[in-house]
C-alpha cells in the first residue's frame, strides 16, 4: 500500500488500515519535513506556541509498521507497471495506491503579489511566519473572507492588530454559509474592529524595497498593510492524477468507496471529488470529517468489510468566542428557520427543503442544535417549522410525522 500525502487523510488511512488488520507493507510519502500534524490550529492558534500539534506520537508509525517518508514527493505515477517514482530517484511498486495529496492555496494574480510580507497559510512554516508578523504588531490586510481569512482576522483582532478583510463576493463566507449567517458574523467581526470590504477587487499590492506596504482596490481606495494574507481558496493537488491519465474534473473523480477510474488507485480528501449522500452529485469537500469518512470507506473496500454509511458532511470554525458548527451542505433557496440558543448570543439556523426536511444546520455556540440537526439530516426527518423556531419546544418534540421515504 502506497499512500501519497502525509496529511490528515494519509495518516488516518494508514492507522485505520492497521486497525482493520491489514498486514501488508504500508508506505506513506509526504513532501513536508514533518510527521503528520493538525492543520486546524494553524489558522486558529498561530499566535500561540501550541499551534504545532502532531496527529499521532512519533513512535506510532514505527510501532505500527508504517513507513513514513517525509521530505519526499512522488514525481510520477506509472499505472501500467504499478510503480511510483520519488523525488529521491527511487521507484516503489504498489498493489494499491491512495492519493491523499490535499490542496494548495490559490495564488493572487495581481502586480506585487510576490512581495515579501505577502503570505498564504497551509503549513507550519506559513503559520510561524504569520505569527511573527503578529508579534511585529503591524497592519494586516487579508484578501479573501473565507474560513482562513475570518479565523485569522479574529485571532489578529484579539491581539489588537488592525485588520482589513477584502472579499470579492458580496458577503464573507459566501461559499460555505447562508447569507443570514454571513451577516451575523460580519456584524460580530465589525463590532470587534475588523474593517470588512465586500464586492471588492484587489488591483495591486504596493511595495517598497521588496516589502508589501499597501493593497490597492479597484474602487480607488488603498489599504495600508505590512502583512498581506492571501486566503482566496484552495486548488486540488491533482497533477499526479492528471499526468497518469486518471479521470479528473476539478479534482480526482471517485466513486462511493473512494476508487478512481483505475480500480487499484483511490483518492481521498481535498483532492477528490466524491458523490454525496442525498443527491449523488460529485463534490469536493475540504474538511477533516470528510477525509476521515472517505478513509473509512477506502479501508472497508480494501479489507472486504461492509461499506460504512457515509456521514453527513460537517465543518467547524472558531472565530473569537464563537464555536461555529455546520452540518449538511448550504444551498441557495432553502427556507431558513432561526432558533435562539440556550446561551446569550447563541443560535442555530435550520435550512429546510420544500418537504420540510432539514438539509443543513448552522449552529453558533449551540452544540445541541448541531447534534440534533445532523441527525435530522441523516434521518430525513420532517420537522414542524413553528416548533423548531420556538426555543421553549424541546428538540425532541420538533419532528413531524414519519421520515420521508419510509
Ligand atoms: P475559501 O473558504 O474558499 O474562501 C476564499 C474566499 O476568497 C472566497 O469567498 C472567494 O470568493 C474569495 N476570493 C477568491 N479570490 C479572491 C480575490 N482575488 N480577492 C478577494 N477575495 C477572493 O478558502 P480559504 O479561506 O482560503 O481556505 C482555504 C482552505 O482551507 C479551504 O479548503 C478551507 O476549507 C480550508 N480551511 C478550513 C477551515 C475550517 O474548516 N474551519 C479553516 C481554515 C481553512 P470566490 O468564491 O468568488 O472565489
Amino acid at each position: 500500500m502506497v499512500i501519497v500525502g502525509a496529511g490528515h487523510g494519509g495518516s488516518t488511512l494508514a492507522a485505520l488500515l492497521r486497525q482493520a488488520g491489514f498486514d501488508g507493507p504500508v508506505v506513506m510519502i509526504g513532501s513536508e519535513p514533518h510527521l503528520p500534524y493538525h492543520r486546524p490550529p494553524l489558522s486558529k492558534k498561530f499566535g500561540d506556541p501550541g499551534f504545532q500539534q502532531p496527529i499521532r506520537p512519533p513512535d506510532f508509525y514505527a510501532d505500527n509498521d508504517i513507513e513514513v517518508r517525509t521530505g519526499a514527493s512522488v514525481t510520477a505515477l506509472d499505472r501500467s507497471s504499478q510503480t511510483v517514482r520519488l523525488s529521491t530517484g527511487e521507484r516503489l511498486g504498489y498493489a494499491h495506491l491512495v492519493l491523499a495529496t490535499g490542496s494548495s492555496p490559490r495564488r493572487l494574480a495581481v502586480r506585487g503579489s510576490d512581495a515579501a510580507g505577502v503570505l498564504t497559510l497551509r503549513t507550519i512554516e506559513d503559520a510561524a511566519a504569520l505569527g511573527r508578523s503578529l508579534e511585529a504588531r503591524g497592519t494586516l490586510a487579508i484578501i479573501g473572507g473565507g474560513y482562513v481569512g475570518m479565523e485569522v482576522a479574529a485571532v489578529a483582532r484579539s491581539h489588537d492588530v488592525p485588520v482589513t478583510v477584502v472579499e470579492r463576493e458580496n458577503r464573507i463566507l459566501a461559499r460555505v454559509a447562508s447569507p443570514d449567517l454571513s451577516q451575523r458574523l460580519t456584524d460580530y467581526h465589525r463590532a470587534r474592529g475588523t474593517d470588512i470590504r465586500v464586492d471588492a477587487t484587489v488591483t495591486e499590492v504596493r511595495q517598497q524595497g521588496g516589502w508589501a506596504t499597501a493593497v490597492d482596490l479597484a474602487d480607488g481606495s488603498t489599504i495600508a498593510a505590512d502583512t498581506v494574507l492571501v486566503g482566496i481558496g484552495a486548488i486540488p493537488d491533482d497533477a499526479l492524477a492528471h499526468q497518469a491519465g486518471l479521470a479528473c474534473d476539478g479534482g480526482v473523480l471517485v466513486d462511493w468507496c473512494g476508487r478512481t477510474s483505475d480500480p487499484s488507485v483511490f483518492a481521498i480528501g481535498d483532492v477528490a471529488r466524491r458523490p454525496i449522500n442525498d443527491t449523488g452529485d460529485l463534490v469536493r469537500l475540504e474538511s477533516i470529517p470528510n477525509v476521515t469518512d472517505q478513509a473509512k470507506q477506502v479501508v472497508a473496500a480494501l479489507t472486504g468489510r461492509p461499506q460504512p454509511e457515509p456521514e453527513v458532511p460537517w465543518f467547524w470554525s472558531d472565530q473569537f468566542d464563537i464555536k461555529l458548527k455546520i452540518a449538511g451542505l448550504v444551498r441557495p433557496g432553502a427556507r431558513i428557520v432561526p432558533r435562539p440558543g440556550k446561551k446569550p448570543g447563541s443560535f442555530a439556523l435550520y435550512h429546510l427543503g420544500a418537504d420540510e426536511t432539514v438539509h443543513a444546520v448552522e449552529a453558533a455556540n449551540a452544540p445541541s442544535d448541531f447534534i440534533a440537526g445532523k441527525k435530522f439530516i441523516a434521518q430525513r426527518t420532517p420537522v414542524s417549522p413553528g416548533a423548531l423556531g420556538d426555543p421553549s419546544v424541546s428538540l425532541h418534540e420538533v419532528t413531524a410525522a414519519t421520515p420521508v421515504g419510509s
